[in-house]
């Protein structure tokens, strides 16, 4: 398996070689963690709708460290208090996993770069 930039995700990454010295495996980037969540949430009891288009489900939970954040098929985004990292893991679905380039080739791959605005599956 590699990434889609053509590298083995088990093989370190070295940087700034310099004769004589060893190579030091550069610093792992955060891992950012995209949950799909096609089901209305509601943290608290209280259901989360987009701010921006009024969407009450159909979201990618974006989980960075502790920080939950949610994006709607509309590229609205926002950083969701209400949201703890345990709750999204929970929304991890069993299955294969993608490792994407970038943000914005996960947006596209998993359809929430606001081509599907407004549109519901399911
Ligand atoms: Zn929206």
């Amino acid at each position: 398996m590699t990434t889609p930039d053509g590298r083995d995700p088990h093989t370190p990454r070295y940087t700034n070689y310099r004769f004589g010295q060893s190579p030091e495996p550069a610093p792992e980037p955060p891992a950012v963690l995209a949950i799909p969540h096609p089901a209305p949430l509601t943290p608290r009891g209280i259901l989360i709708t987009c701010p921006s288009c009024g969407a009450e489900r159909d979201w990618l939970l974006i989980q960075v460290g502790p920080q939950v954040f949610v994006r709607c098929r509309c590229t609205m985004e926002w950083l969701e208090h209400d949201l703890d990292a345990e709750e999204a893991a929970q929304a991890r679905q069993p299955g294969p996993e993608t490792e994407w380039a970038s943000m914005e080739e996960m947006y596209r791959g998993l359809g929430f770069d606001g081509i599907l605005a407004h549109a519901y599956f399911g």
